[in-house]
């Protein structure tokens, strides 16, 4: 069956390279709902989580300017950035674990752009200028009262919400108090926190008011790589070309396809998912609800537009799993086991040991080397510590600490200086090695070992 070719252009963009603006079209049906059901889950996770706190931490913090992220509760500093490591990666093979599943599953049920573009501003838009029809003839129409009045409230709404969306984006970096005292203030008071605030709100706005589904069709790299995560065994929306074609008007058409166009109209990238998988196909579902409820009109099975593969419509036995799908599940295993382990015995507090700048070391009276350290101390825990330091490794070595024990509190960095004298006579070799012990209330808690150096005898 020969289908028509897709564009290679764009289908937003016209043959001169303007823009194609969409009017897609508001469809109700099987699918959408159960969309509408998680947007809405998704937005309430969205626009709450800021608020939630554990132990009086934000439940998800990502402090990018401090230095640390708080999730969960727990404090993560850079030493810990192995974990985000493990967590891209993760994301990243989940990812590609789901695609070659059901292909861009992600992208039509719970990526932002989608969950925001249709189900927030698209709703607004519809609410205020009516459906496709109307929103069209609008846009002909004179700039008449209605209009102007029509377009002015639009952008009111979507200014509002861009700012809700916006400073909840930035209540994820930093906490809801400290982004609502940015916005309580005057700009002149702090001008860098106010232009990165307007310049974060003026990308919300500006993205779902006017660049839309250009996001995914120009933009979004996913959708440039999916082709290399899927096969002919991966479940996507597809149009059954085998029942649909030759397609033709009511009637006079000998397969199932009525040539109606309805799912043209309610596709949010506007693409005619009749050509084949295309890479504008964000999987949102519409064009399935729309063909579905014309096969209902015209009393033929529903599912001419459906979640189906290339196997399938070559009548091929459809095979769930795969090598390809294997090898995700294996490294996601992997993955998980290596990082709940390394979470499960993470150190709560840790210490490194830095050498003082200038000479490495001064012979004391009484011959004595004399090393100057600096500790930097890190307490990861939620409870404070009384930290007592003490060294082994070394005979008769002497620990010089400004004050014994001294606080760690909870979720902190400290620095320490300290001397570490040895009897010259015990390291001829010029060359000492030592461990530093860390105890919290007589109990060891972390050690770090390093040299002390001297003059060779
Ligand atoms: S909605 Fe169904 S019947 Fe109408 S054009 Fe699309 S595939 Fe054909
Ligand atoms: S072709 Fe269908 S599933 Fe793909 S984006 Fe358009 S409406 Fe959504």
């Amino acid at each position: 069956m020969k289908l028509p070719r897709a564009l290679s252009r764009p289908v937003t963009m016209d043959a001169s390279g303007q823009r194609n603006w969409l009017y897609p079209q508001k469809v109700t049906g099987y699918f959408s709902k159960r969309r509408e059901w998680v947007s809405w889950a998704l937005l309430l996770f969205y626009l709450a989580v800021p608020w939630v706190r554990i132990d009086g931490l934000p439940a998800l913090k990502l402090d990018i300017v401090e230095q640390h992220f708080i999730i969960w509760g727990t404090t993560y500093w850079p030493q810990d950035v192995k974990y985000l490591v493990f967590v891209l990666i993760g994301a990243a093979i989940l990812l590609f674990f789901v695609t070659s599943l059901a292909g861009r599953l992600w992208c039509g049920w719970a990526c932002p752009q989608t969950v925001f573009l249709e189900f927030v501003f698209h709703r607004i838009e519809n609410l205020i200028e009516g459906d496709r029809n109307k929103r069209i003839a609008l846009d002909k129409g004179p700039w008449n009262a209605v209009k102007i009045g029509k377009k002015l409230l639009k952008h009111a709404i979507f200014l509002a919400v861009g700012f809700v969306i916006a400073n909840t984006f930035l209540a994820y970096f930093k906490s809801t108090e400290e982004v609502l005292e940015w916005i309580g203030r005057p700009p002149y008071e702090n001008w860098g926190a106010f232009l990165f605030m307007l310049a974060n709100f003026v990308v919300f706005y500006l993205n779902f008011a006017w660049f839309r589904e250009q996001f995914c069709t120009i933009l979004c790299p996913y959708a440039r790589f999916q082709s290399a995560l899927v096969d002919k065994h991966t479940l996507q929306v597809t149009y059954d070309y085998n029942r649909g074609e030759p397609r033709g008007k009511v009637k006079k058409a000998e397969g199932d396809c009525i040539d109606c166009k309805a799912c043209i109209r309610v596709c949010p990238t506007g693409i005619d998912i009749r050509n084949g998988v295309q890479l504008e196909c964000i999987g949102c579902t519409n064009c399935i609800d729309a063909c579905d409820n014309i096969m209902e009109r015209i009393n033929k099975p529903k599912g001419l537009i459906r979640y189906s593969s290339e196997a399938q419509m070559e009548d091929q036995q459809q095979r769930l799993i795969r090598p390809r799908v294997v090898i995700y599940a294996s490294f996601l295993v992997i993955l998980s086991i290596g990082f709940f382990w390394s979470l499960a015995v993470r150190p709560l507090v840790e210490f490194t040991i830095i050498r003082a700048p200038g000479e490495p070391y001064t012979l004391l009276e009484g011959k004595t080397v004399s090393n100057h350290l600096s500790l930097r101390l890190l307490n990861k825990d939620q409870v404070d510590h009384n930290i007592t330091v003490k060294v082994s490794g070394a005979e008769d070595a002497r620990l010089i600490v400004p004050v014994q024990p001294f606080p760690l509190p909870a979720n902190s960095l400290k620095r320490m200086e300290l001397f570490v004298n040895i009897p010259q006579a015990n390291m001829p070799s010029g060359k000492q090695a030592i461990t530093l012990l860390l105890f919290s209330d007589d109990r060891e808690i972390a050690e770090s070992s390093t040299f002390i150096l001297g003059p060779i005898l």
